[in-house]
């Protein structure tokens, strides 16, 4: 059974439907990739999964149960985005842990679910630090650290590696793959307009246009089978 179903999605902004009708099966410990242009509507796809926005129509569940209804906070969902504000007088540590504080966890169970992030993540040596201390690369992953120690079913990403230069970006593409085979439990779902990292990490890749799915199928299907010349170009195929 699908892990999270959306049908028949839409959502207006006033009088504009940005969102037009999207139906989408997504599996537990996938990692799907929602690729498409700038303005296409992958970033308010997001927040409608996350709840940050409230759907104009349709219905989406979460194993099997309408979540129409449910606040962001008791949908099990963490988001990462492209900028990512660490608290620059905190340790590596503190700022791990600081949501997990104000979610009334206790300090060993606060402390476990830290070291563990940490192993993940390859952080640990570094809880100590401040984020001055730390690389781009580095102060991206304590980023990811704080969302992973709030233990989702389903991770959210929309354009994470944006803001970073060729080298890092390529460098994070690697640390985000080996995250998604180190967490097979847990979904992901990865926005980005840059095809090379969703070619490169996406179990499945959804390719939106214009408030509309495209065409969803594996990296391979798309790249010998793009459905529309759409795909085709947006996904590099040969002619
Ligand atoms: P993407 O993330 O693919 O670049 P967005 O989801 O941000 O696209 O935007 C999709 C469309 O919805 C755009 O036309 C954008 O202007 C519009 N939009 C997004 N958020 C709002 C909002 N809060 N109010 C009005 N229009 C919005
Ligand atoms: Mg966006």
């Amino acid at each position: 059974m699908a892990q999270l179903t959306l049908k028949n999605i839409r959502k207006s902004f006033g009088k504009a439907e940005v969102i037009h009708g999207i139906d989408l099966e997504i599996t537990k410990g996938e990692l799907v990739v929602f690729v498409g242009p700038s303005g296409c509507g992958k970033s308010t796809l997001l927040r409608l999964i996350a709840g940050l926005e409230e759907i104009t129509a349709g219905e989406m569940l979460f194993d099997g149960r309408s979540v129409n209804n449910l606040p962001p906070k008791e949908r099990g969902i963490a988001m990462v985005f492209q900028s990512y504000a660490l608290y620059p007088h905190m340790s590596v540590f503190d700022n791990m842990a600081f949501g997990l504080k104000l979610a009334g966890s206790g300090r060993e169970a606060v402390r476990e679910r830290i070291m563990e992030a940490a192993r993940l993540l390859e952080l640990e040596s570094m809880l100590d630090r401040k984020p001055r201390e730390l690389s781009g690369g580095q102060r991206q992953r304590v980023a990811i650290g704080r969302a992973i120690v709030r233990n989702p079913r389903v991770f959210l990403f929309d354009e994470p590696l944006s803001n970073l230069d060729a080298a890092l970006r390529g460098q994070m593409r690697v640390e985000i793959a080996k995250l998604h085979e180190r967490m097979t439990d847990t979904t992901m779902i990865y926005v980005t307009h840059d095809q090379v990292e969703a070619m490169t990490l996406a179990d499945r890749i959804v390719v939106l246009r214009d408030g509309q799915v495209e065409q969803v199928g594996t990296p391979m299907e798309l790249y010998l089978r793009p459905a529309t010349r759409f795909v085709a170009e947006f996904i590099g195929s040969p002619a």
